[in-house]
């Protein structure tokens, strides 16, 4: 009796986890785990990760913002503490504009 009542409760946990996948291995989409969102902020010490080559690291620790660095989520990237990285307002729209061209921010600025 004990044996099927355990068994019983494997198969919950299976099927639970079946229906609702975690958000971790739900990599495809926009939406970032704040599981990984508080480690890239404890990684980035809640500043800007910016890095220039003539300033050195951006300072900035307000209007941060989560920018996928290496491959844009537009191009595949995945939503990993490798692709993923916080930054400052301004250096998130420098970064858009090297990936996308100064042409694309004018469509999205329109639209607002
Ligand atoms: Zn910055």
């Amino acid at each position: 009796m004990a044996l099927e009542n355990k068994l019983k409760q494997v198969r919950k946990c299976e099927l639970k986890a079946i229906r609702r996948p975690s958000p971790i291995q739900n990599v495809s989409s926009r939406y970032i785990p704040q599981v990984i969102k508080r480690k890239i902020r404890k990684r980035a010490s809640y500043t800007c990760e910016h890095v220039s080559m003539h300033r050195g690291k951006c300072t900035e620790s307000r209007n941060l913002e989560f920018d996928h660095h290496i491959t844009p989520y537009s191009k595949g990237g995945k939503n990993t503490l490798d692709n993923l990285r916080l930054v400052c307002k301004n250096h998130n729209t420098r970064q858009f504009v090297l990936d996308f061209g100064s042409k694309s921010l004018e469509k999205i600025t329109q639209k607002i």
